[in-house]
């Protein structure tokens, strides 16, 4: 790789499974594009941050996708789906709903980076209440919770907006939901102040 070579960051993941995990492969693969004195950036996202050269993106993306990882915009983007362990199993907990919330949404761009969490059962290790947007799968139905602010001393959980949805439905409201923040909401404008300023009620009736 050339040193002159202008490089992009991307962020990486082993996608939607049973706990956020690598192989050896993808580790290697990852290891092929960084020099020795590189570091790799590890998010609260469950994400990893790596520079590539941008006149290779395309190929490298390929090549990553290949031994099955995932790759995600970084920036202003609705972030790759946080999600819990599924220790009870994938259809139990819901992974194929999980694994279509993060084709659907991650990776849209937005006024402020959007954090969605998932998880399988009301023990909550996928933690949706700290999340923008937030799903917890209770039962064979999914509850939506939205709007949490994480950060500061005034920090809240965010706060149940429907409950008892089937999956179709909650595909379409969060979609409303996020297609809203990005016409609507302002530069770098968080999802929680953008909430708080069109109003629960606009919210529930997006
Ligand atoms: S939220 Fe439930 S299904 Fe998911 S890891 Fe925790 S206990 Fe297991």
């Amino acid at each position: 790789m050339g040193s002159d070579d202008k490089k992009i960051k991307i962020a990486v993941n082993g996608g939607i499974g049973f706990g956020s995990k690598l192989n050896a492969n993808q580790l290697l693969t990852i290891s092929k594009y960084m020099d020795a004195n590189e570091e790799l950036e590890l998010t609260t996202f469950q994400q990893l941050y790596i520079e590539i050269p941008e006149n290779k993106k395309v190929e490298i993306i390929q090549e990553f996708k290949h031994v099955g990882l995932s790759c995600y915009p970084v920036g202003n983007y609705v972030k790759s789906l946080r999600t819990c362990n599924f220790c009870k199993g994938e259809e139990r907990e819901g992974m194929p709903v999980a694994k279509e919330l993060n084709k659907r949404f991650a990776g849209k761009q937005v006024p402020f980076t959007l954090k969605m969490a998932y998880t399988g059962c009301p023990i909550g290790c996928g933690e949706p209440m700290v999340s923008d947007i937030g799903v917890l799968k209770f039962k064979d139905q999914y509850n939506l919770y939205v709007g949490e602010k994480g950060k500061g001393f005034d920090a809240e959980v965010g706060m149940l907006l429907k409950e008892n949805l089937e999956p179709e439905e909650l595909y379409v409201i969060i979609e409303r939901i996020i297609d809203s923040y990005a016409q609507l909401g302002k530069k770098r404008e968080t999802f929680f102040k953008f909430w708080r300023r069109i109003g629960k009620d606009e919210l529930v009736n997006i």
